[in-house]
């Protein structure tokens, strides 16, 4: 139980409800800031301004999946006004509390580290990276369907990557009955890729592997689609690029070559932000109770 835990959940999308819910059930105190707008209301969760708010009280502070942007600002889809997480608004919060995001970027490291407080990116973890790879695959399989005419069963699909999200597209296509083969560049994950019974490829050969590839799926945050690779690749061929932006592929060459490359981030909250939330919900609600047994 988070009893006594005072909480503040600044902004975010439909995946913040289900932490919302969670935090709310184990019996937190909680502070929703950006929420004006959601016509749901949660017991024992009070609706506030970012300006009335005692962060002097906070055990905790939640953050949306992209924290902040470069500026400080929070993205709020519950409500019209701009909210912004600044070293000031830290500075209030005593020295224990701790600040929960998907990620990070040099404003939020930095004001965080400046404050003296701990930052803990949640996607950084294998278990919520593994988890979330799930929902990731189901909208990779969206848009393949959205993005082709041809079924994915017997297609020819290359992905590129072996980590959390590669291995689970890789699976999830072969079981498809696509003909998947897996690029990678460590000898271990070329064995791997043999034990799961697809075609292995050393990205050293990426440029004579994508010769007839239909769909290529791009787990890689470096540019690995380059227009050199792109030039060898069928022109019916679409790209799916799932690394983090700015993604791994030259898009401004496949457009120019007449390729459908096409970005794809933030899958999970798009296909699936129930569960997407939930698996965030969970991690979260152990770590708090961690927090709080210390
Ligand atoms: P990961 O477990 O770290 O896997 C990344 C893979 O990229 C590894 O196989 C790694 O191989 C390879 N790699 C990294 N740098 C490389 C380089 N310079 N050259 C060759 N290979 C390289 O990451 P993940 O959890 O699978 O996530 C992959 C990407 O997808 C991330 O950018 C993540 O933010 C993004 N993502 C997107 C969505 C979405 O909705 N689109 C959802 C979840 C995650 P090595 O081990 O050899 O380095």
């Amino acid at each position: 139980m988070l009893t006594g835990m005072q909480i503040a959940v600044i902004g975010g999308d439909a995946r913040q409800l289900e932490i919302i819910r969670k935090l709310t059930e184990l019996d937190a105190r909680i502070s929703l800031i950006g929420f004006e707008q959601l016509d749901h209301a949660f017991s024992g969760a009070l609706k506030e301004k970012i300006n009335e708010v005692n962060f002097s009280a906070m055990d905790a502070i939640l953050l949306p999946v992209p924290g902040t942007n470069l500026e400080g600002q929070v993205e709020t889809i519950f409500s019209n006004e701009k909210v912004y997480f600044t070293e000031e608004l830290l500075l209030q919060t005593p020295e224990h509390c701790v600040i929960y995001s998907g990620i990070s970027n040099p404003y939020l490291t930095g004001i965080t580290t400046n404050a003296k407080r701990k930052l803990v990116q949640l996607f950084e973890r294998d278990d919520v990276a593994i988890y979330n790879s799930i929902p990731t695959v189901e909208g990779t399989i969206m848009m393949a369907i959205q993005h082709t005419d041809f079924t994915l069963h017997g297609s020819r699909i290359a992905v590129l990557g072996l980590g959390r999200v590669g291995m689970s597209v890789a699976r999830t296509f072969h079981a498809l009955g696509a003909k998947v083969s897996v690029g990678a560049r460590k000898t271990e994950h070329l064995a791997r890729i043999t034990e799961m019974g697809v075609d292995p490829f050393h990205l050293n050969d990426l440029e004579r592997e994508v010769r007839d590839t239909d769909i290529l799926i791009n787990t890689i945050p470096y540019l690995i689609v380059t227009a050199s690779v792109l030039s060898k690749m069928p022109a019916h061929s679409l790209v799916i690029d799932l690394a983090s932006k700015p993604g791994g592929t030259d898009f401004r060459y496949a457009e120019k070559r007449g390729i459908k490359a096409l970005l794809a981030p933030g899958l999970p909250g798009i296909v699936a932000p129930k569960t997407a939330g939930q698996i965030l919900a969970n991690v979260l609600s152990q770590l708090l109770q961690e927090e709080q047994s210390k």
